[in-house]
């Protein structure tokens, strides 16, 4: 037995393998999870693939990988002496500083101690006879919980084009999701990259500075708009603590709990002239203002999106040399902000590069990798290191990677077989004490923003559980269909909604994702939350809280004394 294997099976043995409540994943969701349901005293565990915290912030080292919400926003709100003593270096703060970051909240907590790392979950099975869940890893390992909760992320499954020969190449590759820990030398090299999404435009505009050359291989191009990003100084950093309250107080009152707030106005409402000028401040404003602070119908009225693009373009054509390139950055396929808006940093002024050059793959498709590169229907190009930029299996791809099983052995894939049902995006039918953290049909936006309501929200319901003696909760069929219901009506009348992006379920690379669903809540945030919050005030009437018969089902007589 080597060393290793002896070191893992004394930490086995020294294992708990039952636990009060388990989390998967110990990103920004996790860690924070994991913090709320220890304050109630539950044993917990929370296990992760990776060798560290932070999520998305772990897995996504590629080159040029930052928030595209200001730092000072993003940041746990909860916790008053990690606000006063973490600094943020920039407005938009970059991967290493943010993953430095998520390793000093799960230090300053002490989270570390119960998260299991490299620990990827393989199944969970609702186990009837006992009310717990069966936790089982990809290395056979099994735990059982009393309570269950998600936290993995809605952009955590990267998923590769379907192109032949990937494994083919002689050179190095990487998904710019799964960047690897000790970096890839691109300098002085012949680069590919592919996909021009959030990712691949922050790798591009970075990789572009050093490579020997860079070619981009666009499939649609994106409307993005300029981050103007700036450091913080001692004195701004003060200033914002001070300010943090105020900060955290008004990403409560937008729609996706941006700093940005819409204008109240139509675009329609001033005149042409104050429409241009209204939207030049908002494209020298830092972050997503032209984005989340435009007037309030650039998402919903086509007349209007269709001026904001127009306007856009012509930003486009101004920056980029070449009229033909610029015409090939420009999407012509749907409007501006109708898919997530990639906030950039001079990318558009990477296409005037000698080194630079754009592929349009719906021109010229990509055919195969080959051993030294890519062939397209027109031509054969040598590379040194190709990078995937191309996406993720987005909102229920994480779902599906983890055999979830609740009630009656259904499983969650065949639940959902025909799109997400959810309850408030954090319950679903059939699966008792299950919680989603940013599960399908919750709200998006700044993440973090979200994540802590979400988590509160988990943990007042758990809270109330085991205060009142509850050991079963699930949400009733009606509260399910009535979420649903509510979900479609508040995607009616959205611009975005008719375009395919993983916002609306679409992703060519996985098989079933071919067609837009109805995969995430499209209303805004404060709705939302008086949505979740009327679920508590109203005394839960949207779930069934159970005692547990050992044995059996719940019997009538426990249902009525809880
Ligand atoms: P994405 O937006 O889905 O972009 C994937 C790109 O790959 C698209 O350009 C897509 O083209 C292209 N692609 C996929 N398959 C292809 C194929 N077979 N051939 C050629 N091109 C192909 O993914 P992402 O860039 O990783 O971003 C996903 C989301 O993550 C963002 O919307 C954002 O919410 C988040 N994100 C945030 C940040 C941040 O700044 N905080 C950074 C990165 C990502 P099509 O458009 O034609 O499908």
């Amino acid at each position: 037995m080597s060393y290793e294997s002896k070191d893992k099976a004394a930490r086995r043995a020294a294992e708990h393998t039952e636990y009060d409540a388990i989390i998967i994943g110990a990103g920004m969701s996790g860690m924070y999870q994991l913090y709320r349901l220890r304050e109630l005293g539950l044993n917990t565990l929370a296990l992760e693939a990776g060798t560290g915290v932070g999520g998305t912030w772990y897995w996504n080292k590629y080159p040029g990988a930052r928030f595209d919400s200001e730092s000072w926003s993003y940041g746990y709100s909860f916790n008053e002496e990690i606000l006063k003593e973490w600094s943020w270096s920039e407005h938009f703060a970059g991967q290493p500083e943010i993953q430095r970051y998520c390793n000093l909240v799960a230090d300053k907590l002490d989270l570390k101690k119960d998260i299991r790392f490299n620990s990827r979950v393989a199944s969970a099975r609702y186990l009837e006879e006992s009310n717990r869940w069966r936790v089982t890893l990809t290395d056979g390992t099994e735990f059982v919980t009393r309570y269950l909760i998600t936290a993995i992320g809605l952009l955590s499954i990267p998923t590769m084009p379907r192109f032949e020969g990937v494994n083919d190449f002689k050179g190095v590759w990487c998904h710019t999701g799964l960047w690897p820990k000790e970096g890839i030398d691109y300098d002085g090299k012949r680069v590919a990259v592919i996909g021009t999404g959030a990712s691949g435009i922050q790798a591009i505009q970075e990789i572009a500075k050093t490579a020997k050359s860079l070619t981009v291989f666009q499939r649609r191009p994106n409307w993005c708009t300029p981050l103007h990003n700036a450091p913080i100084s001692t004195e701004e950093m003060e200033d914002i603590r001070t300010r943090y309250p105020e900060i955290f107080k008004h990403c409560q009152t937008t729609a996706a709990c941006f700093i940005h707030t819409h204008d109240p106005r139509s675009a329609l409402d001033v005149s042409q002239e104050e429409r241009i000028a209204f939207w030049e401040k908002l494209y020298a404003t830092p972050g997503f203002g032209i984005w989340q602070g435009n007037f309030h119908d650039i998402h919903t009225n086509r007349e209007v999106n269709r001026q904001l693009s127009e306007f856009v373009a012509d930003k486009i054509r101004e920056r980029v040399k070449a009229p033909k390139v610029a015409e090939m950055l420009i999407p012509k396929d749907h409007g501006f902000g109708t898919r997530r808006v990639p906030q950039e940093t001079k990318y558009y002024e990477v296409f005037n590069q000698d080194n630079v050059e754009l592929i349009a793959v719906l021109e010229t498709p990509i055919e195969r990798i080959t051993p030294t590169g890519i062939r397209t229907s027109e031509r054969e190009f040598e590379f040194d290191v190709i990078i995937y930029a191309t996406g993720f299996d987005g909102i229920t791809g994480a779902f599906n990677q983890i055999e979830f099983e609740g009630r009656n052995g259904r499983t969650l894939r065949e639940e959902w077989q025909h799109g997400p049902t959810t309850f408030v995006g954090m319950m679903v039918k059939d699966f008792p004490n299950m919680f989603m953290v940013m599960g399908p049909h919750g709200a998006l936006g700044n993440q973090p923003r979200s994540i802590e309501h979400n988590v509160d929200w988990i943990s007042r319901v758990i809270g109330h559980m085991e205060q009142q003696g509850i050991e079963l909760a699930a949400p009733k069929p009606e509260a399910v269909e009535e979420w649903h219901d509510f979900v479609a009506e508040k995607a009616k009348g959205l611009l975005a909604n008719e375009v395919d992006s993983w916002m609306t379920g679409v992703n060519m690379n996985v098989q079933g994702k071919e067609k837009r669903g109805l995969v995430r809540y499209s209303g805004t945030a404060p709705e939302y939350r008086a949505r979740c919050e009327a679920v508590i005030s109203g005394g839960y009437e949207e779930l069934d809280f159970d005692r547990f018969v050992p044995g059996n089902a719940v019997s009538a007589d426990a249902k009525q004394a809880v």
